[in-house]
C-alpha cells in the first residue's frame, strides 16, 4: 500500500486563521493515524499577497498547538536545503521557481496548454465587449480562437513574441465539452462540465513564477502526496487539478474538502470582524500587521493549546459518541474523514470557553500556580507557590482562565483597596459587632457560634465581615478566606474597614 503523505500548504498572506489551523490539524491527525507523514509547504508564489512575518506565524502557531510537521520545518524554520528527513527541500515555493517552468512547457508541448500574449488592456476590452452583450467574458474554447495566443498565431510569430515580450503567460487548454468526474473523501462523487471552466493561467513570464494551480500540482506530485485535505474554498479548483494530473499522466491523490467554519450568528464564513464584534479571537496567536492592525489570539487570551486543539477538532468532525474531551493522541486514534460533515460548522464562543474551563479543572494545582505566579508578580503581589496552590484548590471551580484566579481570589492576595458603596451602606453599621466577633473567634465555626450566642443578626454581621475581607458582600466563603489569610490579617482588615466606613 502507498504510504500516506499529506501536506498543509498555506500561503503566507497574513496571520493564519483558526480555520487554517483546523485544516492543518485534520491533515496531521489523518497522517499520524495511518503512520504516515505530515508536511508543511509554504505556497508563496503570489508575490502581491506576500506578508512579512506570516510564514513564521504559521510555524509558531502549529508549534503552539503541538502539530509537529515531519517534513518542511527544522529548528522552527522552513527547510531550504535537503537532508535525510527533508528530501524535498526547499519547502518554500518561491525557492523552487526553476522547477515549474519545465513542467509548464511540458504541458504546452503535449497540447494541454498554450502561450497567451493578450495584454491586460486587450483582456479588459474583451471583457467590456462581452458585458455590452450582457455576457461574461471567459477565456475558454469559445473565445481563445479569437485571442492572441499560440493556438491562433503562426509558429514564427509565437517565437518572436516569446523572445520579445516579457508579459506572456502559459494557460491551461480546458478541454471542450467534457465532463470531469471527481471523487472526494467527504463529499463523494461529483462531476463538472468543462463548459463552465476557463483556461487558467499556469505560469507567468512577468515574474517567472507559476500560479497556485501549477505549483500546487507539481509539488504534490514531486513530494509524493497521497491525500489532499484542504478547505472547501478550493473545491472549484478541483476539476482543473484533476485535469492537470491527467495531462501530466500522473496518478492523482485522493481529495477531501473540509467544511467552512461559520459565524456564531447569521450566515457566512467566520471572520475577524465576528470575533471583534462578539469578543473572541479567530487566530491562534496574537498578531500586529505592518499596517498596525492587531488581531487577538487564543494563546494570549489565556487558552490552553490542548483546549484550543480539542475545540477545533470538534468543529466539523464528531466522534460518533458523546465524548467531547480528547487529547491530541486520543484525537489521532478516533479521527476519521467519514465523520467530517459536509455542511459548515458554526463556531460557538461559549463552547470554546467551556473547553478551556474543563481543561483548567483537570490541571494540576502546581501547574496552574506556575502560570499564575508571574501574573501576580506583574501586579506587585508577593506570595509563595504553596499559598497560590491553596488558593487555586479553593477557587478552581469558578475559573475558566488562569487569569480568572487573580480576579476571583484577589482578596486572598491583597486587602481590599475600596469597598462597594451599596454594601457599605447596608452592612457598615454592623462592623463593630463584626470586629467583636472576629476578636473572639478562632475559626469560621467559632465565629458563627459567637454571633449566635450574642444574639447578633447573623446575616448582616456575616456580610459586614465579608465586606471588610473582600470589599463586597459577595464572593468567596468566609471559611475559605479565613483559612487562607488567617485570623490576624482578617482582624486587621475588619479594623481598617470599620475605621474607614463606620459612622455612629
Ligand atoms: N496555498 C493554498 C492555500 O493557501 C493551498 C490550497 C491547497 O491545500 O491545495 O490555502
Amino acid at each position: 500500500m502507498k504510504r500516506t503523505r499529506v501536506r498543509f500548504a498555506p500561503s503566507p498572506t497574513g496571520p493564519l486563521h483558526m480555520g487554517g489551523v483546523r485544516t492543518a490539524l485534520y491533515n496531521y491527525l489523518y497522517a499520524k493515524q495511518k503512520g504516515g507523514d505530515f508536511l508543511l509547504r509554504i505556497e508563496d508564489t503570489d508575490s502581491h499577497r506576500f506578508v512579512p512575518g506570516a510564514e513564521q506565524y504559521i510555524i509558531d502557531a502549529l508549534a503552539w498547538c503541538g502539530i509537529t510537521p515531519d517534513e518542511g520545518v527544522k529548528d522552527g524554520k522552513i527547510v531550504e536545503t535537503a537532508d535525510e528527513r527533508n528530501p524535498h527541500a526547499p519547502y518554500r515555493q518561491s525557492q523552487r521557481r526553476q522547477i515549474y517552468r519545465e513542467y509548464a512547457e511540458r504541458l504546452v508541448a503535449g497540447g494541454f496548454a498554450y502561450y497567451a500574449f493578450d495584454t491586460p488592456e486587450e483582456l479588459e476590452a474583451s471583457r467590456r465587449e462581452a458585458e455590452a452583450r450582457k455576457e461574461t467574458f471567459i477565456y475558454n474554447a469559445a473565445t481563445r480562437q479569437k485571442l492572441r495566443n499560440s493556438l491562433t498565431l503562426d509558429a514564427g510569430q509565437v517565437q518572436r513574441l516569446l523572445a520579445e515580450r516579457s508579459d506572456w503567460t502559459i494557460r491551461f487548454r480546458m478541454p471542450e465539452d467534457e465532463t470531469v468526474e471527481m471523487d472526494d473523501l467527504i463529499r463523494g462523487h461529483m462531476s463538472v462540465h468543462t463548459g463552465t471552466l476557463d483556461d487558467k493561467v499556469l505560469w507567468k513570464r512577468a515574474d517567472e513564477l507559476p500560479t497556485y494551480h501549477l505549483a500546487n500540482i507539481v509539488d504534490d506530485h514531486l513530494m509524493a502526496i497521497s491525500d489532499v485535505i484542504r478547505g472547501e474554498e478550493w473545491l472549484p479548483s478541483l476539476p482543473l487539478h484533476v485535469l492537470l494530473y491527467r495531462a501530466f499522466g500522473w496518478e492523482r491523490p485522493q481529495f477531501a474538502h473540509l467544511p467552512l467554519l461559520l459565524k456564531p450568528v447569521g450566515n457566512g464564513k467566520l471572520s475577524k470582524r465576528d470575533g471583534d464584534k462578539l469578543g473572541f479571537p479567530v487566530f491562534p496567536l496574537s498578531w500586529t500587521g505592518a499596517d498596525g492592525e492587531t488581531c487577538r489570539g487564543y494563546r494570549e487570551d489565556g487558552y490552553f493549546p490542548e483546549a484550543f486543539v480539542n475545540l477545533l477538532a470538534m468543529l466539523g468532525w464528531n466522534p460518533g459518541t458523546e465524548q467531547e474531551l480528547f487529547s491530541l493522541d486520543e484525537l489521532t486514534a478516533a479521527f476519521s474523514l467519514d465523520k467530517v460533515s459536509k455542511s459548515g460548522a458554526k463556531f460557538n464562543p461559549d463552547k470554546a470557553k467551556w473547553y478551556n474551563k474543563e481543561y483548567l479543572r483537570r490541571k494540576d494545582d502546581g501547574v496552574l500556580a506556575d502560570l499564575l505566579l508571574p501574573m501576580l508578580a506583574a501586579e506587585g503581589i508577593e506570595t509563595t507557590k504553596g499559598y497560590v496552590e491553596k488558593v487555586i484548590s479553593l477557587t478552581k471551580e469558578r475559573a475558566t482562565f488562569v487569569s480568572d484566579f487573580r480576579d476571583i481570589a484577589r482578596c486572598l492576595f491583597t486587602a481590599p483597596q475600596q469597598y462597594d458603596e451599596k454594601d457599605s451602606a447596608k452592612f457598615g453599621a454592623f462592623l463593630p459587632q463584626a470586629v467583636e466577633a472576629m476578636r473572639a473567634a478562632s475559626d469560621a465555626a467559632t465565629l458563627e457560634a459567637y454571633i449566635r450566642e450574642h444574639d447578633m443578626p447573623m446575616g448582616k454581621v456575616m456580610n459586614g465581615i465579608r465586606l471588610a475581607l473582600t470589599g463586597a458582600a459577595s464572593g468567596l466563603g468566609i471559611g475559605d478566606i479565613l483559612s487562607c489569610i488567617g485570623l490576624p490579617e482578617a482582624l486587621r482588615r475588619l479594623e481598617t474597614c470599620k475605621e474607614k466606613i463606620w459612622k455612629e
